[in-house]
């Protein structure tokens, strides 16, 4: 190439082939470069001076690019001086651009497809779902006119699609809780039960890591005090007994119904980062195993489900499993209007994930097809 081009030229990227080049230039300069095993792509920016014959370097480009499978893009400044060169490269399938901007721009969309053309497909999941179940759960509740399903049913549901949830029962008295908490083996969880009751901890409602029979006994009392101070008219039906589930992250899975486009999957990491720094992330159902690893991936608590400073790096896959049902869910069951799982608890690589919270709101929907 050094011996087609002026002294002053520059030889290395970006490559000038000076002002008063005419289409020779461009031509050997282009016809070397795009052999060139380190060039994907050329971007020419034409410059229009008194000696530029816009025709001669347009009909080059395109003999040159007939010939290689590399992208060439062009830039010809200029209206009226360089019309016919445009005319050539436009007739010819080349994009040309008036500025540089767009027609890197332009390389840089090119560059995305690629990625995402060349894209990793991950082995999606062989997933069985009971939807027959799923379906008469839902009917039960919307026949009992009851929109917000309850915990204990909302884990049934959520069982239905493969979900792992903890052993969870309703102790009616203290005695029925002290015989079901041993029947289930310490630590177990106790938690308020009464449909008007959502927020379960915001009226002191949640004892975790109950060790004993004496401990269980006194919880009992405890939260049923408490949800009595805290509403006075709600209806208490009892107090879940919860087996602890093992040490993890806690994440939040959720879905709703958004106007128009349908059913919206929300993920975050539990606590205050969806609270606070609103790291969450959304994508339209349905998805999935690649867009629910993305989703995984491109929140910025992203970093504490891998391997970070000595903790185990926990089991995403058993996550991306989790956004998969929870999208087929929501598809197959119009009547879900939103499902909140605050939280799921996610153990190392590995050893899966469980649900410790469920809230699910339904809508009568009469005889709205599932969407698949
Ligand atoms: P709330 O209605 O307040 O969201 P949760 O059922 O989510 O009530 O319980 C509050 C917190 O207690 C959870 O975020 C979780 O950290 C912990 N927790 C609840 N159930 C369990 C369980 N089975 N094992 C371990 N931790 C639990
Ligand atoms: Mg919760």
């Amino acid at each position: 190439m050094a011996t087609h081009l002026p002294n002053t030229a520059n030889l290395h990227n970006p490559i000038d082939v000076i002002g008063d080049a005419a289409a020779d230039r461009y031509e050997n300069s282009i016809n070397a470069v795009i052999k060139d095993e380190g060039v994907d792509a050329i971007l020419v920016i034409l410059t229009p001076q008194s000696m530029t014959n816009a025709l001669g370097t347009a009909e080059a480009i395109v003999r040159i690019s007939r010939r290689s499978h590399k992208p060439v893009v062009c830039c010809f400044m200029g209206i009226f001086d360089v019309s016919k060169g445009v005319k050539c490269l436009q007739e010819n399938g080349i994009p040309v651009f008036k500025f540089p901007e767009n027609a890197a721009r332009s390389l840089g969309a090119l560059y995305r497809y690629s990625s995402w053309l060349n894209r990793q497909h991950m082995a999606q999941f062989p997933l069985k779902h009971d939807t027959e179940k799923a379906k008469a759960i839902i009917q039960s509740c919307l026949d009992e006119g009851r929109m917000a399903v309850g915990e204990l049913q909302g884990y049934e549901l959520l069982k239905c699609y493969g979900f792992n949830t903890m052993p969870t029962k309703l102790a009616k008295d203290e005695t029925e809780a002290v015989t079901l908490a041993e029947e289930m083996g310490y630590p177990v969880v106790m938690k308020i039960y009464s449909p008007q009751i959502l927020h379960k901890s915001d009226a002191g409602g949640v004892i975790v890591k109950l060790q004993s029979a004496d401990e269980v006994r006194q919880a009992y009392s405890t939260i049923i005090g408490n949800a009595f101070s805290y509403n006075p008219e709600a209806t208490i039906e009892g107090v879940l007994i919860q087996k602890m589930a093992p040490k993890g992250e806690e994440v939040i899975l959720g879905a709703n119904r958004y106007p128009i486009f349908g059913p919206l999957i929300m993920f975050g990491i539990g606590g205050i980062f969806v609270e606070v720094f609103e790291d969450v992330e959304f994508r339209l159902a349905p998805i999935l195993r690649n867009e629910a690893h993305r989703m995984i991936s491109s929140i910025k608590g992203y970093k504490l489900l891998k391997a970070f400073r000595g903790r185990p790096e926990t089991d995403i896959m058993a996550i991306e499993k989790c956004l998969v049902s929870l999208s087929d869910m929501v598809m197959q069951h119009p009547e879900i209007a939103e499902l909140d799982i605050n939280p799921l608890r996610v153990m190392a690589k590995g050893e899966g994930t469980a649900v410790v919270d469920c809230r699910i709101i339904l809508k009568d929907v009469g005889d709205a097809a599932p969407i698949a």
